[in-house]
């Protein structure tokens, strides 16, 4: 048995116990060290689970820990090693799977999902998803905070594969959450020029200096006004229509916009078709990151100042205190470690 956050319902996590599964040949046990509240676990928190939940379950996929025993047959992980967890566990037998493509597996279990998450002191990883390679050891020097946001980089990562961004080109990233932020650092890795726009001042502050080039408030400017259509990429990390309508006016002919973030249910919104034609746009969508992506990014974690985007940090016991704590103005990544 261990010690977890266990979630039942909109705004209902209780402290409880949890009985962990028999280790089976090529599992492995870790210990919990860090794990960074998504917006999709606040989502659920604040708004209610969806379908896919079975309540109790625990949230959390944003994680780093330790491991703490393998499975008799494995090999190649150590007791004590710090590790990162890729958030799918991928079948590796669909049509999405066999093309390189396992971030939209047609069977793919998702950790804080269907299995249970992070935010308790252990998390058994079933083979499954150590034989996908999702269990990735982290480079030295890498703090457990830094490593739990793996899964954001991977999916940036994953975002910008997407656009093919080249270096020189101007990005506009809309939103500096803790995904616009990232977006931010890796598209400066990648040789671009990157420019944010966010509301929040202290977020603005930050995005300068993690390497954009300009910063703007467009509670204070318009943008359309003040940029144009001058940009190759467009990024929206918002789940505003409004700014991703407004996109459009910002991408230039022949450019490309990147829809990263999740929007309400149900939203609809009214395009001019013959922009995308006469004006050749390039529309992507992107969701969560491949094993191959979340690699990646474990492996540029140190040239990324991914804890320089945690604002608090919460013990276990308070796991419901650090939901309400992502809504305090100045909050960008909480994280709840046990
Ligand atoms: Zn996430
Ligand atoms: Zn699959």
């Amino acid at each position: 048995m261990m010690k977890a956050a266990l979630f039942y319902g909109k705004e209902d996590i209780r402290i409880g116990s949890w009985e962990l599964p028999p280790l089976k040949d090529q599992d492995v046990l870790v210990k919990i060290k860090s794990c960074g509240i998504c917006g999709s676990d606040s989502r659920y928190f604040f708004n209610g689970p969806s379908a896919r939940y079975t309540l109790p379950t625990i949230l959390g996929h944003e994680l780093s820990g330790e491991v703490v025993e393998t499975g008799k047959g494995l090999q190649g992980y150590a007791a004590g090693d710090l590790v990162a967890l890729a958030p799918i566990i991928p079948c590796m037998r669909c049509y999405p799977c066999t093309h390189g493509q396992d971030n939209i597996c047609e069977g793919g279990q998702v950790i804080g999902v269907n299995i249970p998450g992070a935010m308790a002191e252990y998390i058994h990883v079933p083979s499954q998803m150590v034989l996908a390679g999702g269990l990735v050891k982290v480079p030295a020097g890498i703090s457990p905070r830094s490593a739990a946001q793996a899964e954001i980089v991977g999916c940036v990562l994953h975002g910008l594969r997407q656009v093919g961004i080249q270096p020189g080109e101007r990005i506009l990233v809309i939103g500096g959450g803790p995904i616009g932020m990232t977006f931010v650092q890796l598209g400066r890795l990648h040789g671009a020029r990157m420019f944010s726009s966010e509301l929040q001042e202290n977020r603005r502050a930050l995005a300068l200096e993690l390497g954009a080039e300009a910063v703007v408030d467009p509670g204070a400017v318009n943008l359309k006004d003040h940029f144009g259509p001058t940009f190759d990429r467009v990024i929206v990390a918002t789940a505003s229509i409004e700014a991703t309508l407004q996109s459009f006016d910002l991408v230039r002919t022949g450019g490309s916009l990147l829809l990263f973030s999740g929007y309400a249910k149900g939203a609809v919104m009214e395009l001019v078709l013959n922009d995308i034609h006469y004006r050749e746009l390039h529309i992507h969508g992107s969701i969560d990151c491949t094993i191959q992506d979340y690699h990646r990014a474990v492996g540029l974690l140190p040239q990324l100042q991914m804890d320089r985007l945690v604002t608090s940090s919460f013990p276990l016991d308070e796991t419901q205190a650090a939901f309400y704590a992502t809504r305090n103005p100045g909050a960008i990544k909480v994280m709840v470690e046990p």
